[in-house]
């Protein structure tokens, strides 16, 4: 069996081998073969004097020839050769010392200076490990990779929590808007016809408007909910994004003290999207971000970018900002942080449905603490560039 371990190593192993055999050795046995063996040369002497040749070919024989004691030795050179400057230098650079005060010549490793322990690790001695100061580094860069990986994981833990409880309340809510429709609709259409049948200057004329003018607002309420529940249709076109961010801002146009522009930064700007839908989500984007700003002003940029595979939309402003304790709340259906009748709270319900039926990503970073830096919220809508399979 051949290892590729180094020699130090190999070494060691050699020696624990010797102490193992020489631990299991019966001493005893040992010293009685040695005379057995001792007795078995002096026969041979004494017959050889004596000329018993019968005899002393007999102790030659083929029987005893496994006793033949002589042994023979070559030269096999074991020295190691001194590193070369270039290989002492790049021993060093693993070490971690590429400067002189690089080189702490602390002792810890066992020798007198850092170039002693490289010669020993060049000649198989001693391995890196044994310097403290490297083995140091390397566990804090361990540390550091596995607070990362620790860190990341449990923001894909959360992100899938959250996902989930918005994959629920999207059944719960699928449910509700189905129930409701059928009957809003009947309501609906009655509602209709008796306003087409009542004289318009009456008093049951106002009173029929304000039903149908409220069951109108229920049905927008239902559908916006079956967006949100990923309940409706995708119909994929060639969309060009930049139109898509160019005609959302000319539709909304800013509050006083507001200003807004877009930039893109795509080279391919047609995706294949759900036109209507992605108008609607940066719609919604722009709007949200408009009321963040209304009462101190600020700036809005909406972006557009992309790769092979994904077109990007982001929405920054420079408002109020959302608490971080609300951060994870924003996507769930009814929760708002506008002011009584102001908005319904589906408006980022139905933005997270679409961009889910589109299989995207949508993520918001947020900074409400102004102590803590610039507030304001981008979000980042990813959007795959062809349908995914479902
Ligand atoms: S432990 Fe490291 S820093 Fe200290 S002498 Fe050895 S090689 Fe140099």
């Amino acid at each position: 069996m051949t290892t590729n371990l180094p020699l130090f190593r190999r070494r060691s192993a050699v020696s624990q081998y010797a102490r193992q055999k020489l631990a299991a050795l019966d001493m005893n046995q040992w010293r009685r073969d040695m005379q057995r063996f001792e007795n078995l040369n002096l026969h041979r002497k004494f017959l050889q004097v004596e000329g018993r040749q019968d005899l002393y070919s007999w102790l030659y024989s083929p029987m005893f020839s496994d006793f033949d004691l002589r042994r023979q030795f070559s030269l096999d050179d074991q020295q190691t050769l001194m590193p070369t400057r270039d290989e002492l230098v790049e021993i060093l650079r693993r070490l971690g010392k590429v400067t002189q005060e690089d080189e702490l010549n602390c002792g810890a490793c066992g020798y007198d200076t850092c170039r002693e322990h490289a010669v020993a690790i060049y000649k198989g001695l001693a391995e890196i490990e044994m310097c403290l100061p490297y083995s140091i580094e390397q566990l804090r860069k361990a540390v550091k990779e596995l607070d990362i990986s620790h860190s990341r994981l449990a923001e894909a833990q959360q992100a899938l929590i959250q996902s989930e409880k918005l994959a629920s309340m999207g059944q719960l809510a699928a449910g509700v808007a189905h129930e409701v429709n059928n009957p809003l609709g009947v309501v609906l259409m009655y509602a209709h016809i008796l306003l087409d049948e009542c004289p318009t200057d009456s008093k049951l004329f106002t009173d029929l408007k304000l039903i149908v003018d409220q069951a109108d607002r229920c049905k927008k309420i239902v559908a916006n909910l079956l967006d949100f529940a990923r309940q409706n249709r995708v119909v994929l076109m060639p969309t060009d994004v930049r139109e898509i961010a160019d005609a959302a801002l000319r539709s909304l146009p800013p509050p006083d003290g507001v200003t807004a522009h877009a930039t893109h930064e795509i080279e391919d700007p047609v995706a294949e999207l759900d036109k209507d839908q992605i108008s609607q989500v940066v719609t919604n984007l722009i709007s949200n971000a408009y009321a963040a700003m209304e009462a101190g002003g600020g700036a809005l940029t909406v972006s557009t970018s992309g790769d092979a595979t994904h077109v990007r939309f982001v929405v920054a402003d420079t408002g109020c900002g959302i608490p971080q304790e609300n951060l994870h709340k924003v996507f769930e259906p009814f929760f708002t942080t506008k002011k009584m009748g102001k908005g319904t709270g589906l408006g980022l319900a139905v933005t997270y449905g679409i961009v889910k039926m589109h299989r995207g990503d949508i993520q918001v970073k947020s900074n409400a603490d102004a102590s803590a830096g610039p507030t304001g919220t981008t979000v980042t809508v990813t959007l795959p560039r062809l349908p995914q399979p479902g």
